[in-house]
């Protein structure tokens, strides 16, 4: 890695590395999370997945913050993890990772950090319905009665529960504005977000990426998956309210075999 300092101004400095770049940035007086990342023309979204900000809605004066450029977000391989199933986590294709990361071949390492492109998410969402999957992953739990897996009562779930590893990117299921994010109860860290008459609900996560009244449109990155609140291990609970009633979010979801699907003519990302 290539450390140089580039004084296009005296609040920022500049780091290279392979495929990308960060621009360290001083918070000055009056900046909102909104006027930066409209100023670096990246969405706030990626700003909060960068940064620890504990309140993104009042900013520190003087504090630095990481902005990368172009637009996209860090994976840090884990143990068992290979570029596909890297690549199905953000809706990607193996190409886009190993073109922005210029790796020469498909061996990665864990603990290593890939750079994803924002252009290169979203390939493989499903957006045969209205609402696209938030996560990949397999559904652990179905919405409706069952045992509850922490105190074995019988009890309505309602959501679904999409289990995926800690750390992988949520995307909002549909556009509409931020109501909640934070911390709620048994959803531990949740974000809700209002779609017309409906709200839809991601909770247990490990980090949320989102503020109150923030927009977001269909695959903005709201969160990533882990296991706060009343959980037995990192997924996702994806709750949808229609006119203030739970309703099963399979009725609303693309069908479950079809969670990433690329589009004709792009590169197939392997298979299972
Ligand atoms: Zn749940």
């Amino acid at each position: 890695m290539k450390r140089l300092f580039i004084l296009f101004s005296l609040l920022v400095s500049v780091v290279i590395f392979g495929g990308y770049l960060t621009v360290n940035y001083v918070i000055q007086p009056g900046d909102t999370l909104y006027d930066i990342a409209k100023k670096f023309k990246i969405s706030a979204s990626t700003i909060l997945d960068w940064n620890n900000l504990s309140n993104p809605l009042k900013l520190k004066t003087g504090q630095q913050i990481t902005i990368p450029q172009p637009e996209g977000y860090i994976y840090a391989v884990k143990q068992g993890d290979n570029l596909y199933t890297i690549a199905r986590m953000f809706f990607t294709t193996v190409s886009d990772i190993m073109l922005a990361n210029e790796l020469s071949s498909d061996f990665i390492k864990p603990g290593q950090k890939l750079f994803i492109p924002r252009k290169s998410i979203g390939k493989a969402f499903n957006t045969e319905k209205g609402y696209i999957w938030p996560v990949y992953g397999v559904i652990s739990s179905p919405y409706g009665w069952r045992v509850h897996p922490v105190n074995r009562q019988m009890s309505f779930h309602s959501g679904i529960d999409i289990a995926a590893p800690e750390g992988t990117p949520i995307f909002s299921s549909t556009s509409g504005i931020v109501s909640f994010a934070g911390e709620k109860s048994g959803y531990g860290l949740m974000v809700e977000v209002k779609s017309n008459n409906n709200v839809i609900r991601y909770g247990h996560l490990s980090k949320i990426t989102v503020y109150v009244g923030q927009n977001v449109e269909r695959g903005t990155l709201i969160g990533r998956v882990g296991s706060t609140g009343v959980s037995t291990g990192p997924h996702l609970h994806f709750e949808v309210l229609v006119k203030n009633e739970t309703v099963n979010p399979l009725a609303l979801l693309p069908s479950s075999n079809k969670v990433y699907v690329l589009k004709e003519g792009i590169e197939a990302a392997g298979g299972e």
